[in-house]
């Protein structure tokens, strides 16, 4: 069997590890999730990795001593999930190590199964890296899940312990680099037809809450020219915000929420309350886009006469990979005979996290439709095998680098 397909083969058992007879869910520090643990703990020993857990819970398997070359992924999964978010990472760097086993290296290697990067039982973002980053929140612990059970005691009857999570934190020189392969979750490569991409960022977001009140009214006796419609407001802005986004390279705007007030086939809506989700790999494009959205917002409102309401809700920067990182990563594509693509992450990753202590750098695998967090979830076993050819060079080159540097 191919190192892909065996990683592939990998990826279905995980996949059969789940909270639900079913459909695949792991959430974080649940019974399903120690069964992942143990089984890929199981495979990183057969690779010749050390292995641990840490307090948090992430696991980590360990190859030699001094700073590390860390691959990883998480080993969580969202609801009724695809099995490759995540697990191809982790079992691609396994297979990675695999693959290097005779080979020596000036810097340890590492391979890391994060504990919790979906934020799916408690309302965390990058759990399991955030620790390892240092960037995890005492608060966190006292956070309860829907079952009323808080963090604290979950993470205890996983084997975490609670009260060290703090030890996990890496400290910032530990890591000669973190490296992470991860199934695009989008159509571009697929579009592109390149079986792999180097990621440039990992997008910033801004969220928004935006409302149109206007004037309700009956909808037989009002006449065209004397209302004051919140929705066909919000309608024209919806479109606005889709056009301006088509027309900037990169940028995604979605409104994906829309409540009508008072929601009734014979009234004029009152009011409109939509949600703005719009995205970039770089924070200057993203936060002009934000000040023209609300412009276009203001315009459409005062032509129609109704009130505008604009409140800003989060913002996170956009996480840039490292540049000479990407290049080397960019020459591995180039050196398996294969286009370099460059694309944004739109999606959030562990690399978010991990970029406070460590160069980061990001990989994509194409994958089928563009489709994730679903359980349609697929990629092929040629791309894995692509996309394992250019780790490995990548790996190589960054030895042979290291090697040089006095
Ligand atoms: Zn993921």
């Amino acid at each position: 069997m191919s190192t892909a397909a065996a990683v592939l083969e990998r990826c279905a058992r995980l996949g059969l590890l789940s909270e639900e007879p079913g459909r695949l869910v792991r959430r974080y520090a649940t019974p399903a999730m120690r069964e992942a643990n143990d089984l890929v703990a199981g495979w990183m020993r057969e690779a010749g990795l050390a292995v641990r857990e840490d307090a948090a819970g992430n696991l980590i398997g360990r190859r030699g001593d001094g700073r590390a070359l860390v691959l990883g992924s998480h080993l969580d999964t969202v609801i009724d999930a695809g099995r490759y978010d995540g697990p191809l990472g982790v079992l691609a760097g396994v297979a990675l190590v695999e693959r290097l086993r005779d080979a020596p290296l000036p810097f340890a290697l590492e391979v890391v199964g994060f504990a919790d990067e979906e934020g799916v039982r408690y309302p965390t973002s990058f759990l399991g890296s955030s620790a390892m980053a240092g960037r995890f929140a005492p608060a966190w612990l006292r956070l309860a899940d829907a079952d009323g059970v808080a963090m604290a005691d979950a993470l205890r009857a996983f084997g975490g312990d609670p009260d060290a999570v703090a030890s996990a934190a890496r400290a910032p020189g530990e890591l000669v680099a973190y490296c992470e392969l991860h199934i695009e979750q989008g159509p571009v490569l697929e579009r592109r037809g390149a079986p792999v991409g180097v990621v440039t960022a990992i997008s910033g977001q801004t969220h928004a809450r935006v409302g149109f009140r206007g004037e309700a009214g009956h909808a037989g006796t009002v006449p065209m020219d004397a209302r004051r419609d919140a929705l066909c407001a919000a309608a024209e802005w919806v479109l606005a915000a889709e056009a301006l986004a088509r027309d900037r390279p990169g940028l995604v705007a979605t409104v994906g929420r829309l409540e009508v007030d008072p929601g009734a086939r014979n009234v004029i809506p009152g009011e409109a309350r939509l949600s703005l989700d719009v995205r970039h790999g770089s924070d200057a494009v993203r936060r002009e886009a934000i000040a023209d959205l609300r412009g276009e917002a203001q315009r459409v409102a005062a032509a129609r006469a109704v009130q505008l309401a604009w409140e800003a809700h989060g913002e996170t920067a956009a996480v840039p990979t490292e540049p000479q990182l990407s290049e080397r990563l960019a020459d591995a594509v180039a050196a398996a005979g294969r286009p370099v693509e460059r694309l944004p992450s739109g999606a959030g990753h562990d690399g978010v996290a991990m970029a406070a202590i460590a160069p980061i750098a990001m990989l994509f695998v194409r994958c089928a439709g563009g489709i994730s967090h679903h359980p349609a979830e697929s990629v092929s076993e040629a791309d894995v095998a692509v996309a394992l050819d250019v780790l490995e060079r990548f790996a190589r080159a960054l030895a042979c680098g290291a090697a040089e540097r006095p």
